[in-house]
């Protein structure tokens, strides 16, 4: 099981600061902006390149949550920029597949 399945399950503590059935947000332990927060499916799906179609109804209630969750978070109209790292190339860590919410600083583009 991964550290992030372990979040999603209790089993290690998070910052936990949204979820809804089957999927969760939590702060990011390493922050890259002074909001980082990565939003996870519950059900284990390794990286994005490993969704499925049926994953897709899922995938798209995690990205449109995220409006909810910069608004939670009072970063909404000051702006957030979503990430997904996949493979070795961007820079993936953690094989459970994760979106960063990055904000409350000027973001660079393009991205390192
Ligand atoms: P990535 O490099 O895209 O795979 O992102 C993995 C992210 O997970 C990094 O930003 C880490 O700082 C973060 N991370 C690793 N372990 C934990 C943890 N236990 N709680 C919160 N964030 C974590």
């Amino acid at each position: 099981m991964t550290i992030f399945e372990k979040i999603a399950y209790r089993e290690i503590p998070a910052d936990i600061v949204y979820e809804e059935d089957d999927f969760l947000a939590f702060r990011d332990v390493n922050p890259q902006a002074p909001v980082h927060v990565l939003i996870i499916p519950k059900k284990h799906i390794p990286r994005i390149a490993g969704a499925e179609e049926a994953d897709a109804p899922l995938l798209g209630r995690m990205l449109v949550a995220s409006k909810k969750i910069a608004q939670k978070l009072g970063v909404l109209e000051s702006g957030y920029r979503l990430v997904v790292n996949n493979g070795p190339d961007a820079g993936e860590s953690v094989p459970h597949l994760h979106i960063h919410l990055l904000a409350k600083r000027s973001l660079a583009w393009p991205p390192g």
